[in-house]
């Protein structure tokens, strides 16, 4: 059993500091959101996450996990203390580090003894370095600490399962006493772990991310020349699947990536290389590929529609992806005011994420089912791909909406079925289409016999 402090107690440093609990550690959960921390004393989760609520009051019973606004409480007797406060966009793309300071000259302030800080935040390479000597100006007198780097890789949706079982941990520090330390620490979840230095510990967790977003905007490049050229981008991307090299996932066309950490992460990424000098092409492609994306959905909605003014257009999911609650950077956010802005009357269904939808997009009327959703609709855009959208009754659906289109953001539907249900169906990069608009023939066929 180990003493560990968890600074920053959201979607990472809950999971974080949880997960440990239940391998066995004592934990202690601090942050400065008092709602927070009086939510999760009084035995609620302020956050959707998939089997969190019971690993949290099964820990919280057994005595190993504890939450509070005090830094005091918080490291009186860590001594591992993990930074896992948010790092968002900052003005030009580069990430806010505002929370990391805070929260370096913080534990720098309390701290009456050596502690081991590991950084679980994504930060730009070269924070581990800065945190340590924000650490070392803040101290009252001179205690040892040492700094480490762990970025965390899970997913939200399947948080537990990812910080249980990950691929790899990546453990990065100038001090390989402390990194062998940490290395210790994750022993029980039998994953291979990187020891490598700070920097580029920081950088894999960069790199990781912005890999997994150029695959996306790829395939979605794929898709809207699939569009044009009457080709069915899912089955190009399962058949591109097969081969070992390439693999299946991050290779889903659709409304492009958001959430919390895509965008900024490869924004961040893009910003670190100019401003040192590089010339992130890619990155920048990745971003405007995505932007696009979104805009795509209103552009088939006029298409289809022809002016969206007074149109009342359903958004099927809310959050970023199914499994979670958070919105943050959600593809719904900007369609739904890029709609409003047409002047479409935009509603809005989601099976969990209405409690945070009410606060970021209030002028966004809310549905109580699908079915509800659909009444009276000009169109329905698909947005997040949850099961239940999955097996709708889709004749009831239709016979709801006032007209039948469907634009299907994540290709849940198959454009055969859904045309025989009776729908205008506009999938992302789906072939051609009598519906869509889109020619049968390839234009350069075409061309070819006009000659
Ligand atoms: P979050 O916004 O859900 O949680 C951050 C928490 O830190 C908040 O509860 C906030 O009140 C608290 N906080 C801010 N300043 C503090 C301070 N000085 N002291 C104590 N608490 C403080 O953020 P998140 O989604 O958990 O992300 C945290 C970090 O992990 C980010 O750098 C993110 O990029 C990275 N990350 C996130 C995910 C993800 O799926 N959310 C996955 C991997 C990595």
């Amino acid at each position: 059993m180990k003493n560990i402090t968890v600074i920053g107690t959201g979607y990472v440093g809950l999971v974080t500091g949880t997960c440990f609990a239940d391998l066995g550690n004592r934990v202690v959960c601090v942050d400065i959101d008092e709602q927070k921390i009086e939510t999760l004393r009084t035995g609620g989760v302020p956050i959707y996450e998939p089997g969190l609520t019971d690993v949290v009051r099964r820990n919280v019973a057994a005595d190993r996990l504890h939450f509070t606004t005090s830094y005091e409480e918080g490291l009186r007797e860590a001594e591992f203390v993990f930074i896992a406060v948010g790092t968002p966009s900052g003005v030009d793309g580069e990430a806010d580090l505002q929370y990391v300071r805070m929260a370096a000259e913080t534990i720098a302030e309390t701290m009456t003894h050596p502690l081991i800080i590991i950084n679980k935040s994504t930060v730009p390479v070269g924070t581990g370095d800065w945190v340590a000597d924000i650490i070392a100006l803040h101290q009252q007198e001179p205690i040892p600490f040492s700094v480490v780097s762990c970025p965390e890789f899970l997913r939200e949706g399947s948080a537990i399962g990812d910080f249980m079982n990950p691929d790899r941990v990546v453990l990065g520090s100038l001090d390989r006493e402390a990194a062998e330390k940490v290395a210790q620490l994750h022993l029980p979840l039998r994953a291979p772990i990187v020891l490598t230095d700070l920097r580029t510990a920081e950088m894999i967790k960069y790199a990781s991310n912005a890999f997994l977003a150029t695959r996306i905007s790829f395939i979605n490049e794929i898709a809207a020349i699939c569009e044009r050229l009457g080709a069915d981008v899912k089955e190009v991307a399962a058949g591109m699947g097969y081969d070992k090299r390439i693999g299946r996932s991050f290779l889903d066309a659709g409304v492009g990536f958001g959430g919390s950490c895509f965008p900024k992460d490869v924004k961040a990424l893009e910003y670190m290389g100019l401003l040192h000098g590089a010339h992130p092409a890619l990155l920048r492609a990745v971003m405007d590929i995505n932007r696009d994306q979104r805009r795509q959905v209103v552009h088939k909605l006029r298409d289809a529609l022809g002016s969206l003014s007074g149109r009342k257009i359903g958004l099927l999911g809310l959050a970023f992806k199914p499994n979670t609650d958070d919105m943050r950077d959600a593809p719904s956010v900007e369609i739904a005011g890029m709609l409003q802005h047409d002047g479409a009357e935009v509603w809005g269904y989601d099976p969990v994420a209405h409690p945070v939808a009410e606060r970021v997009m209030p002028d966004v009327m809310l549905a109580d089912s699908p079915y509800d959703l659909a009444v009276g609709s000009d169109a329905l855009v698909l947005l997040t791909e949850w099961n239940e959208f999955k097996h709708l009754d889709l004749e009831r659906i239709r016979e709801a909406m006032r007209m039948p289109i469907i634009v299907d953001g994540r290709n849940v539907y198959e454009p055969p079925a859904m045309r025989e249900a009776g729908f205008v169906y506009l999938g992302i990069g789906r072939g051609y289409s009598s519906d869509s608009g889109v020619s049968a023939k390839p234009r350069a066929f075409a061309a070819q016999e006009r000659e």
